[in-house]
């Protein structure tokens, strides 16, 4: 399910939320990329969600927006 060991980990301690968008009832979501892949910074208001489009850690895991995108090649 996961692109590496470190974004599970990451994933484990609650730093990065790997999902879909609609489910993320604890905050708001900060940008509007088309991803599944979000780091999960504390706010004033419960938390924010940046979504990212590539694993920090090993670079690997585009979201499904560069998926689509890709496939319209
Ligand atoms: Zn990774």
């Amino acid at each position: 399910m996961f692109c590496c060991d470190l974004l599970a980990e990451a994933v484990q301690r609650g730093a990065f939320y790997y999902g879909a968008a609609h489910r993320i009832d604890d905050g708001r979501i900060a940008n509007d990329l088309q991803t599944e892949y979000y780091i999960r910074a504390a706010s004033s208001r419960g938390y924010e969600y940046l979504g990212i489009n590539y694993c920090p850690f090993c670079g690997r895991a585009p979201s499904l927006g560069l998926w689509q995108a890709e496939k319209k090649k």
